[in-house]
């Protein structure tokens, strides 16, 4: 049986990954605070997505901006006016719920999108009550999920602004600095990661709806005369994605393997930039060994589909409470440049030196991805209850894990022997992270190391002293190999690229 949600919840909280904010005072809805290890492994999914994004690519900068800017960027984008959820009240206890979820959650549809009065008459159709004591619900209202504050000591309307509920605007509201300072030229992508805050009305599922989250964005940025005109989209051809087209939806169809080169043959998806940017973000969760089944990407119908988006696809992956969305990756035209350029007044545009004219370029992808639904997932995807060893085995990939290693003294209270693993451990800890046990038996050892993700525990004992070898044992296949100590760290480095 798989794990549940809450079971994970819990699993997490045991081992120091994750804790409910707050606890001590009665917990805090939809806050969560990361712990030792949780911080290790949510750093690594930063660092891996920024290498994969960033560093290894020649096209795509990045920026750092502030979590609160001036409120004008939040109206220009059209959150204060319209960034909001239906919410529905129970008459009887007064629980809130978002709407669309519940639809989604009691009629098995896609309730994204909908109107006030299709969502007021489906509930009353279906006769929909409240989840926790079966009371009717008040009229459907909208709900805006922008955390308030002010700025300066005056607590006045001037003073309002706004916890950022995306990180997106501030690449937008950066995007002649970042012309004017990098030598960056179209095609070309803005990256950044950092905090986001939504007042969602029922956060829930543990890390999968928090009201303070971590994004992982890119704008890309493609000349408007050269659309269709990808220059990478050769390197994904023959990668083979999941694909639930908004029209297999609609037909109640199964969703099916394409590779990219049909989904273009075939006008499932319209732009080979869009295609390129859902099979390279697709593999960035496979390079770190994402079960392919579990992944899927889900176009968005037509009612779901945002004002300024032509095009949506959501890469899907398959949690144990459904199929849910990991990441957006939106065709956003040239909508947010154009809405900056009209409330600042301000030249957003760039130079095309060939054709001799400035343009207003597009962003066919807008790659974004919750950093704290991405954490889930590993954590689904590596959790293994191992009944022959009767210890939980965390598969964690290589670059992601707290822990590559551990040194274990074997025979405790020997001096030479801990001697010797101390100077080992140290060693190792130049390079990887490591860490150190002495406590317990060895069985004990490997067990609690299993747990948290482990890969190679690396043992010292009596005969270690004498050939100068240490013994690594495998977190996967428990297999065990011996190896000089003077070739340890190669070896290890030689293990982590396989
Ligand atoms: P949903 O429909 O689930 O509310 P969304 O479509 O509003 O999500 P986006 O605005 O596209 O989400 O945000 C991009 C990504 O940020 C999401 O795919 C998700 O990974 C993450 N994200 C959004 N809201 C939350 C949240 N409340 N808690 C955790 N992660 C979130």
């Amino acid at each position: 049986m798989a794990l549940t949600i809450e079971e994970m919840a819990v699993f997490c909280k045991k081992k120091g990954f994750v804790f409910p904010n707050s606890e001590i005072y009665g917990g805090m809805a939809g806050f969560f605070d990361y712990g030792p290890l949780g911080v290790e492994l949510k750093n690594n999914l930063k660092q891996a997505w920024w290498n994969y994004h960033v560093k290894r690519r020649d096209d795509i900068v990045g920026i750092d901006g502030a979590i609160i800017a001036s409120p004008k960027v939040w109206v220009a984008s059209g959150h204060v006016g319209g960034f909001s959820d239906i919410l529905v009240e129970c008459k009887k206890c007064h629980a809130r719920e978002r709407a669309d979820v519940l639809i989604e959650d009691k009629l098995k549809i896609s309730a994204d999108g909908m109107k006030l009065d299709e969502i007021e008459s489906l509930i009353a159709k279906n006769k929909i009550v409240c989840p926790k004591c079966k009371g009717e619900f008040a009229e459907p209202s909208k709900f805006n999920l922008m955390f308030q504050t002010y700025v300066g000591p005056k607590q006045s309307e001037e003073n309002i602004a706004y916890l950022r509920p995306e990180t997106a605007q501030l690449i937008f509201t950066n995007f002649k600095n970042i012309l004017d300072t990098s030598r960056v030229k179209l095609p070309f992508g803005i990256a950044q990661v950092g905090k986001a805050f939504r007042n969602e009305i029922a956060p829930r599922n543990f890390l999968f709806r928090c009201r303070e989250f971590e994004q992982m964005e890119i704008e890309y940025f493609v000349h408007p005369d050269k659309l269709k005109e990808c220059s990478y989209v050769n390197e994904v051809m023959n990668c083979e994605l999941l694909t639930y087209s908004a029209e297999m939806q609609e037909k109640n169809l199964e969703p099916k393997k394409y590779k990219v080169k049909e989904l273009l043959d075939k006008k499932i998806v319209k732009l080979s930039w869009h295609a390129y940017w859902l099979a390279t973000e697709y593999n960035f969760f496979i390079n770190l060994g994402v079960n392919p089944e579990h992944i899927r990407i889900r176009q968005h119908k037509k009612s779901e589909l945002a004002h300024y988006a032509s095009d949506c696809w959501d890469l899907e992956y398959k949690f144990p409470f459904g199929w849910k969305e990991l990441q957006g990756i939106a065709d956003r035209s040239d909508f947010d440049l154009q809405q900056h350029i009209k409330h600042s007044g301000k030249d957003l545009s760039w130079f095309d030196e060939e054709g001799k004219k400035k343009v207003v370029p597009f962003v066919i992808a807008e790659p974004s991805l919750g950093v704290d639904r991405s954490f889930l997932l590993f954590m689904f995807e590596s959790y293994h209850d191992d009944k022959e060893r009767g210890n939980i085995v965390l598969k964690l990939p290589n670059p992601l894990t707290p822990y590559y290693c551990a040194v274990f003294p074997l025979v405790k209270n020997k001096e030479e022997v801990a001697k010797l693993a101390e100077k080992v451990y140290k060693e190792l800890k130049g390079c990887y992270t490591c860490m150190y046990d002495e406590s317990g038996s060895v069985g004990r050892r490997y067990a609690r190391a299993d747990e948290i993700g482990v890969k190679y525990c690396v043992t010292i004992d009596f005969d270690s002293l004498d050939d100068k070898a240490v013994t690594i044992r495998d977190r996967d296949t428990t297999k065990q190999i011996r190896v000089p100590i003077t070739e340890l760290k190669s070896k290890l480095y030689e293990l982590f690229l396989k």
